[in-house]
């Protein structure tokens, strides 16, 4: 059993205020956080509880739309301007996780929450180089059909699990963040970092940083936009390979894409070539396969996990044929 201390935020500068000392974290739903309590892998000496703190889903004048970091993940799916504006978005939240917990989980709680390798939830009986730097990897060596792709270093190939995540890269998102030095704003593709030898420190966040709001741009292009989830069951398992994709036409010519991927990497994955391979080309099932290919050129699997190699170029495919009318 470990001895924490638990407090309430009333307000922004009230949370990071609570959070300044010792090892402290902040408490979204809990629904990630104290099952890693429970296991011994988080060990906080304070609870900042920021779950209460004021922040609803609004509309800026120029569209732009504001979510409040203590939003829950069911009312953000449900929302009627996201499911019109952004379903790249809501279908990403309601293919993650049960009804339940997302009733319970938070934006800011769900951006961070920690991977799901099993060796990393061991902490009796295995070695993580990001639960403890420098302890080795057990899971490099072991079972890899989970681990990523692309992105990885020899220290860490766990994967980002996160499906929120991917479609919010797949919008540019941009993260708030209030900490002792002030706010700043992150565009969500640079908040998680790639593991190098520090698989460790997962995001730019310094200590004690709060997310407080994610914002999206006006949704104009991606009112065209999809995610599709390829797991090994259709309930409570996360992705072996996700796509996130909003694409905006000009008759059978691609205007622009943004392509974001799940599951193959320990970042939510932006697919930048992919979206260069495709901009001003034709919306043809030959371009969309190049542009996979663009994309997982510098894929490296490990032992157990070259399936998802084709598994993510088919998927790109199929969701980019299902947004443009099919095969053509
Ligand atoms: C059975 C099960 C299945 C799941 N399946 C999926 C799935 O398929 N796809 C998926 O995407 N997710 C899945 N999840 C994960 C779930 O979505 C996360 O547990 C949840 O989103 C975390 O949100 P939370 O608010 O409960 O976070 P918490 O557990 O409260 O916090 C998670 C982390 O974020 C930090 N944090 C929280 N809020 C803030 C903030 N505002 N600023 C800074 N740091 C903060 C905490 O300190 C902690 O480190 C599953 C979870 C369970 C239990
Ligand atoms: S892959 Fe990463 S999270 Fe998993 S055991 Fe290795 S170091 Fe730990």
């Amino acid at each position: 059993m470990i001895e924490f201390e638990y407090a309430r935020a009333t307000d922004v500068a009230d949370a990071v205020r609570l959070a300044r000392g010792g090892r402290a974290r902040y408490l979204g739903g809990g629904t990630n956080l104290v099952d890693l309590m429970r296991q011994g892998v988080e060990a906080p000496t304070r609870l900042v509880d920021v779950s209460g703190l004021p922040g609803g889903i609004d509309e800026a004048p120029d569209g732009r739309l504001l979510i409040g970091a203590a939003v829950r993940n069911t009312a953000l799916a449900t929302h009627r301007t996201v499911r019109q504006r952004y379903p790249v978005l809501t279908r990403a939240i309601v293919a993650g996780a049960s009804g339940q917990v997302r009733n319970m989980a938070t934006v800011g709680g769900n951006l961070l929450q920690r991977t799901r390798c099993p060796y990393f939830s061991d902490p009796d009986g295995s070695p993580c180089n990001r639960r403890s730097p420098g302890q080795g990897c057990a899971a490099i060596g072991g079972h890899t059909r989970d681990l990523a792709i692309l992105g990885a270093s020899p220290s860490c190939a766990a994967t980002h699990p996160s499906d929120m995540a991917v479609a919010l890269v797949a919008l540019d998102a941009v993260v708030h963040v209030t900490g002792a030095a002030g706010e700043r704003r992150v565009p969500l593709a640079d908040l998680h970092r790639l593991p190098g030898d520090r698989p460790d420190v997962e995001t730019v966040l310094e200590p004690g940083e709060l997310v407080t709001a994610v914002e999206l741009p006006p949704g104009g292009s991606a009112v065209r936009s999809t995610y599709r989830k390829v797991r090994d069951r259709a309930g409570f398992a996360f992705a072996l390979v996700s796509v996130a994709a909003a694409i905006e036409l000009d008759g059978g010519t691609v205007v622009g894409a943004r392509l974001a991927l799940g599951g193959v990497a320990p970042k939510p994955w932006r697919a930048a070539r992919a979206e260069a391979v495709l901009a001003g080309g034709p919306a043809t099932t030959a371009a969309f396969r190049a542009a996979a290919d663009a994309e997982l050129a510098d894929a490296r699997p490990l032992a157990g996990n070259a399936f998802k190699v084709e598994l993510a170029r088919r998927t790109i495919v199929a969701v980019l044929e299902q947004l443009t009318g099919g095969p053509a």
